[in-house]
């Protein structure tokens, strides 16, 4: 194999391919498009969506704001959740 030949970048900006599969920025799953700004699944879009349009309050986090959010636990706090949609670049002023 001629890696140097390769016409596609296997990672930019971080982010994670799996062959042609873009992950969602904020969990891990699989993309369903850019939303707000970055690749995120549909579940973090709506997540997000609803968050910004409700501006609603999550309990805070109970381990120092500090959870990893992946596909699997992704509802476990959503504190940390919508700080990580923000922390990667999620923006109301996106698309
Ligand atoms: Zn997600
Ligand atoms: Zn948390």
């Amino acid at each position: 194999m001629n890696t140097t030949t390769m016409g596609k970048e296997a990672s930019l900006d971080g982010l994670e391919f799996d062959g042609d599969t873009v992950l969602c920025r904020v969990c891990g799953d699989k993309a369903s498009g850019f939303h707000y700004g970055v690749h995120a699944c549909e579940g973090c879009k709506g997540f997000f969506r609803r968050s910004i349009q409700q501006k609603i309050q999550y309990r805070p986090c109970l381990k120092n704001q500090q959870c990893n959010i992946m596909r699997v636990n992704r509802n476990r706090c959503q504190y940390c959740r919508l700080k990580k949609c923000i922390a990667v670049g999620m923006s109301r002023d996106g698309t």
